[in-house]
């Protein structure tokens, strides 16, 4: 039962992993293997070898070169022949990416196989186009990447200058992106063109720098060859306690984790420690150990440990043999045109020629060393000062940025303060529209109100009818205005007096309400209006007196007529009347009025309720009607 119970354990375990296993996508295939390509390329090699194997039944063309990318970078120090087979894989599936910055990537590949090979410039025409690719689609991933590889290239054949700006660059793209190890990476490159550069002391804080991420990252592999690097930093800035320590802790990790080619590098640079704290012995029992471990592969290592015994042998006054180490040296230094190695060669190879006896050799070697020596000085002044006139040039533009941001700033500022003085100009444009709305509306009614004062001036407040003064008005504007003759007519009401005095004075007041009104609508269109008291006029345009006279006539019947029941019972009004003509043009109000007066006087002397004209003028009038 017991067993058995195991068993299904063991089965229910084993189908779990396994469906563990398949459930993990090639995109977290991938993700991964991009993740561990520092701290465990090997591991990185796996899940990007895993990925593509389970891209052949779902096919995913951006995840199939991504991985082939990374194995591509895996290869890189390892198997030229396995990095051109991936870089190919990842060019063919191009045309079927949906990301086509991709092709960056690939390119940047292929320019790092070309570099491997020695062929420098395909290797410059690859990162380029990888640059400029990435760089239009702003695919920071690939820049990055295409940046680092240009910068080391260019930093290594001496362009210094450029290789600096590319290598910053790229070191701050990769920590926008979060990728630590890479900037770890980035910052040990710029490291090594300061070294080439001759600036040891700057080289020694970037290495430093970047060993510290590479600790934090854990990145075991990285800080062994960080740390062999500082100490050859340190070695010719001539701190040999700190080199010592430095090549050390290298040999200490390259065993812990089997890193061959470091453990050899670390044992080689212990070994000039040793030679130069006068142990040749240390020193060649190191590099002993140092060949057991690199095997024939790496030449230039090769030669690197030949010239340290070189080195050790002279301090042992074995000159032959140190000749003969030296010699093998400078021949693969040689090939690989490393200048700084070539001189200490030639230097080396002077003195233990000298030992010998051979004064010619010796005198030969120092005047080659001298030469490289001299060539390398002034090339790294040429450099240094690049370098002087690039961080002034690029300070210049920060400064001019800032300048051009402060100018800006400034500018916008200026826009800020234009737009308030728009909204205060717009602001004070509508309350001038609204002022001057108010102002029409005020002038408009002082008009109308002025219309109404005058209406109000012109009109009698008993009976609402016109007043003297519009009756004389209008009398006057006739008189000046018209060639024709004017007439007036001024009506009485006869002894109203007795209306007062029988019914009291608002009744009066009625009766020439009552009465203003029926007498204007009689005289209508002629001009009525009342001139004061009980008294009224009519004026008449363009009227002869025979006109004013039967005016005056159906005025005066009309009036007999008016019904005043309501307020003096049956009893009947009347008035008498005086009628007068102009007769000339310079006929005046007054004169009018004068002989009108006249007229009526004559009327009531006539017994009232009757119509008088004024006397001159009817006695004075001509057939034609108006006497010259
Ligand atoms: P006659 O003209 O026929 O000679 O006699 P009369 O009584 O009409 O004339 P008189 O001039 O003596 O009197 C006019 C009167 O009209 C005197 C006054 O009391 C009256 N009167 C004048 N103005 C008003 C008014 O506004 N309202 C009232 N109720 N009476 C008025
Ligand atoms: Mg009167
Ligand atoms: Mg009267």
């Amino acid at each position: 039962m017991v067993q058995l119970i195991l068993r299904l354990t063991a089965f229910v375990v084993f189908a779990c992993s396994a469906y563990a296993a398949t459930s993990i996508t090639p995109a977290i295939l991938v993700e991964r293997a991009q993740q561990q390509m520092n701290k465990n390329p090997e591991a990185a090699k796996a899940n990007a070898e895993a990925a593509l194997q389970r891209l052949i039944q779902n096919p995913d063309s951006d995840l199939a070169i991504r991985a082939h990318l990374i194995l591509c970078n895996y290869y890189s120090d390892r198997d030229y022949k396995a990095r051109e087979q991936h870089s190919a894989a990842a060019m063919a599936l191009l045309g079927s990416a949906k990301r086509p910055s991709l092709r960056a990537g690939v390119l940047t590949c292929q320019g790092e196989t070309a570099e491997g090979l020695g062929d420098l410039e395909t290797a410059r025409l690859r990162y380029e186009a990888a640059v400029a690719i990435a760089t239009k689609a702003a695919d920071n991933e690939m820049l990055a990447a295409a940046l680092a590889d240009r910068g080391f290239m260019r930093g290594v054949h001496g362009d210094y200058s450029a290789s600096l700006a590319d290598l910053r660059r790229a070191q701050t793209l990769y920590e926008q992106l979060g990728r630590s190890a890479d900037v770890a990476t980035t910052i040990h490159n710029l490291a090594i063109i300061y070294t080439d550069m001759g600036d040891h002391s700057e080289a020694v804080e970037l290495f430093e720098t970047a060993l510290n991420m590479q600790r934090v990252g854990g990145l075991v592999s990285d800080q062994a060859n960080t740390l062999t690097n500082l100490g050859r930093s340190y070695l010719l800035l001539g701190k040999i306690e700190a080199a010592r320590r430095a090549f050390s802790e290298s040999l200490l990790l390259s065993r812990r984790f089997g890193l061959a080619l470091n453990e050899a590098y670390g044992l080689r640079g212990l070994a000039g420690v040793a030679t130069l704290q006068h142990d040749p012995n240390l020193a060649l029992r190191l590099l002993d150990q140092a060949v057991k471990l690199q095997g024939v592969s790496d030449v230039l290592l090769q030669a690197r440990i030949q010239y340290v015994r070189g080195e050790a042998l002279e301090e042992l006054e074995q000159f032959k043999e140190s000749e003969s180490e030296l010699q093998k040296a400078l021949a693969i230094f040689k090939r690989n045109q490393s200048a700084l190695e070539l001189a200490n060669t030639f230097d080396l190879l002077a003195k233990v020629n000298a030992e010998l006896g051979n004064w010619r050799g010796a005198y030969n070697y120092q005047r080659l060393a001298q030469g490289h020596f001299t060539q390398i000085l002034r090339e790294q002044l040429d450099h240094r000062f690049a370098l002087l006139r690039f961080q002034y040039d690029t300070a210049t533009t920060e400064k001019e940025n800032q300048l051009l941001t402060q100018e800006n700033a400034a500018n916008s500022l200026v826009l800020k303060q234009q737009h308030r003085a728009d909204q205060f100009k717009s602001g004070v444009i509508s309350l001038s529209a609204l002022l001057l709305m108010a102002l029409i509306a005020l002038v408009l009614y002082l008009r109308r109100s002025s219309t109404h004062m005058r209406a109000l001036a012109m009109t009698d407040e008993l009976t609402g009818v016109p007043n003297r003064r519009a009756v004389l008005e209008r009398l006057d504007q006739l008189l000046r205005d018209s060639i024709e003759p004017t007439s007036i007519l001024v009506i009485d009401i006869d002894y109203f007096k007795t209306i007062n005095d029988r019914f009291g004075h608002p009744i009066g007041d009625q009766t020439l309400r009552t009465l203003a009104a029926q007498l204007q609508i009689a005289a209508h269109p002629a001009f009525f209006g009342r001139l004061g008291g009980e008294e009224f006029a009519v004026v008449m345009a363009n009227s002869r007196l025979a006109e004013a006279r039967a005016m005056a006539e159906h005025l005066r019947e009309a009036t007999t007529r008016v019904d005043l029941h309501n307020f003096i019972g049956a009893r009947h009004i009347t008035v008498s009347i005086g009628v007068a003509t102009s007769i000339s043009g310079d006929e005046s109000i007054t004169s009018m009025l004068s002989r009108a007066d006249s007229a009526l006087y004559v009327a009531k002397g006539s017994g009232r309720n009757c119509v008088r004209v004024d006397p001159w003028v009817s006695s004075n009038t001509t057939a034609s009607g108006i006497r010259r």
